[in-house]
């Protein structure tokens, strides 16, 4: 597993969140989501309240403006109920254990993302928002950046404070969660996504960096070739977590709508197999990442062959901007 791959599995599991039976959100008739849980939103980019229907999954659609072309989930379920779900809980609870115990490796993965960082920033005072377990904090800590984290999970936020010495605050969009103009750089590794309105909350951090200060974002890619290939089957596609869908154009758009000058906005790792486009040539019920179980036994030596050889070649493409890969990173400036 290279370290692209492993930072971008380190924040997967969030899309782990699909529940067996049917869920408390869902109208056991409709099989759709509960009016009286329903939140409706226009556009988040330009604020168009005129959509199309971009896809149907697990009870919740997912649409496209018609004037900006952002892809958002409309109607999402209830904020409070959304934000809950990061809070406390077996989930997120048993998500964090994990992320505890890859530590080392999560760490080792942050530290080229910190390198990277660091051509366009002298280190200085920095926030991970949506930390999880810390490690790009404990990444940046050992780089000698001054770190502090935000993060919902109290089981997190605990952990990390005892563990590592770590301040790690609760709110994310509060005003009086940082000064202004305090921040040098601010991480916000697959968050935005998640979020109920990330124009607000790019606006709110682009208040605390300083002058000169940098965003470093990362979020999935629904410009992928992936996404392309196995559309609603794409684990990015999950209406309960993933609340907010960019493309390069889309989140470009954004950061420069609420202030920011875009230093450069780039994709990384292609997130299939070679067993994933065969099971979607051959339209054998392409479920992503849940399972090959379709796919006869004896090919899978075969495809992990053609994994080995042709993956490396197929992310040099995606270095070459000729593939687009399945996640966004992008650094801009205040
Ligand atoms: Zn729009």
């Amino acid at each position: 597993m290279n370290e692209s791959t492993q930072l971008f599995n380190a924040k997967m599991s969030c899309e782990k969140f699909s529940d067996e039976d049917a869920p408390f959100y869902t109208d056991r008739n409709s099989g759709k989501l509960k009016k009286e849980l329903a939140q409706h939103r226009n556009c988040l980019l330009c604020s168009s309240s005129l959509q199309d229907l971009y896809l149907e999954k697990e009870g919740f659609s997912f649409v496209k403006c018609r004037d900006c072309n952002l892809v958002f989930v409309n109607p999402i379920l209830n904020e409070e109920d959304t934000i809950s779900l990061y809070e406390d809980g077996k989930t997120i609870n048993n998500e964090i254990d994990v992320l505890f115990k890859e530590m080392n490796e999560r760490v080792k993965s942050f530290d080229i993302a910190f390198k990277e960082i660091e051509k366009y920033i002298n280190i200085g005072r920095m926030c991970d928002i949506g930390c999880g377990a810390g490690a790009a904090l404990q990444a940046a800590k050992k780089r000698g950046w001054i770190v502090e984290g935000v993060e919902p999970c109290k089981k997190a936020r605990k952990l990390i404070s005892e563990n590592f010495g770590i301040t790690v605050k609760n709110e994310l969009l509060h005003e009086d969660t940082f000064a202004d103009g305090e921040l040098d750089l601010v991480t916000v590794f697959q968050v935005i996504e998640h979020l109920v309105n990330p124009t607000k909350f790019l606006s709110r951090v682009y208040k605390i960096l300083k002058p000169g200060g940098v965003l470093y974002l990362d979020c999935p890619n629904i410009d992928s070739l992936s996404c392309k290939l196995f559309r609603k089957n794409h684990v990015h596609f999950s209406g309960r977590v993933h609340l907010n869908y960019f493309t390069p154009q889309t989140i470009t758009k954004m950061l420069e709508s609420t202030g920011y000058k875009i230093i450069y906005s780039k994709t990384r790792v292609l997130d299939i197999t070679i067993s994933d486009l065969f099971r979607a040539i051959l339209n054998l019920h392409p479920v992503h990442r849940e399972g090959s179980n379709k796919v006869p036994r004896v090919f899978h030596k075969a495809f992990n062959m053609f994994d080995y050889i042709l993956k490396p070649q197929l992310e040099k493409l995606i270095i070459k901007g000729k593939i687009k890969g399945s996640y966004l990173t992008v650094m801009a400036k205040k």
